[in-house]
């Protein structure tokens, strides 16, 4: 699919969500109950390396035991040769340390050079995230934010869009919950690249600073330390961790939006 589609695709499926977002209630504990009460999580988004954006909510939910799926739509074989290897060994090293499971759902693209070219129609990319979400059928769902991301061809607020339409169309029920990742208030998100328009305010923040008695450590440290094996693979994460203070000048907390 060409980035002219994608881009047409997004703005006909976020439009439909504009007008549920000024009805949130904040609740900014939801999120943190739902991991302390074993809730599975199912993390949907665009390419092999996305969880850098919010990794603390995986690592949280990993270390109480709970399911985490991460599941991303395009093949890592379709990244540039360089970025493989490092990009695999941090993957390897994040899903053996708090995953229940890796899903990359192999979309090659029809263009090596580039990032933006799809060679999945949208049905079929809606088929196969429909069908993951459907055979794990987890507790909660987090993906991009629909009306942010808006970077790179508008790639993630598209997966954003999709998988928040695939939602409100599941067959299982109890329904899953639904977070949109918010970039407000944090950290590397924020980078030229990964401009934001959010025009509403999170309902749950994730507070790392919290002792994990399980990982000996605090889950911003080992966030922290995830950034690092994955920076190897993402120049720009590399470039927000060498910048001096950095990591010392955020809030320690992840923020996202329930859609309802
Ligand atoms: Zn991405």
């Amino acid at each position: 699919m060409k980035k002219a589609t994608i881009l047409m695709a997004y703005l006909a499926i976020s439009a439909c969500f504009v007008g549920a977002v000024g009805s949130a209630k904040a609740d900014a504990g939801e999120l943190q109950n739902d991991i302390n009460t074993g809730k599975s999580i199912m993390w949907l988004m665009t390419h092999p390396d996305d969880e850098i954006f919010s990794p603390g909510v995986l690592i949280e939910a990993g270390a109480h035991g709970n399911n985490v799926w991460v599941v991303n739509l395009i093949s890592i074989y379709s990244i540039p040769p360089a970025a493989q290897h490092a990009r695999r060994q941090a993957i390897n090293w994040f899903r053996g340390k708090y995953l229940t499971q890796y899903i990359n759902l192999n979309m090659t693209r029809d263009d090596p050079e580039g990032w933006h070219h799809y060679s999945w129609s949208n049905a079929t990319i809606r088929a196969h995230i429909k069908g993951v979400i459907e055979s794990r059928k987890p507790d909660v769902i987090v993906t991009s934010s629909p009306m942010g991301f808006i970077d790179h061809g508008a790639e993630h607020a598209f997966i954003g869009s999709l998988v928040t339409s695939i939602w409100a169309n599941l067959s299982y029920s109890p329904k899953p919950k639904i977070y949109w990742i918010v970039n407000t208030g944090q950290v590397f998100i924020f980078s030229n690249d990964h401009l934001e328009n959010e025009s509403y305010p999170p309902t749950a923040a994730l507070n790392l600073n919290a002792h994990s008695s399980v990982l000996n450590r605090t889950y911003w440290q080992a966030k922290v330390e995830f950034w690092f094996h994955y920076a190897q693979s993402v120049p720009p994460l590399l470039i927000y961790l060498q910048t001096p203070g950095a990591l010392a000048s955020n809030d320690h907390k992840e923020y996202f939006f329930r859609y309802q």
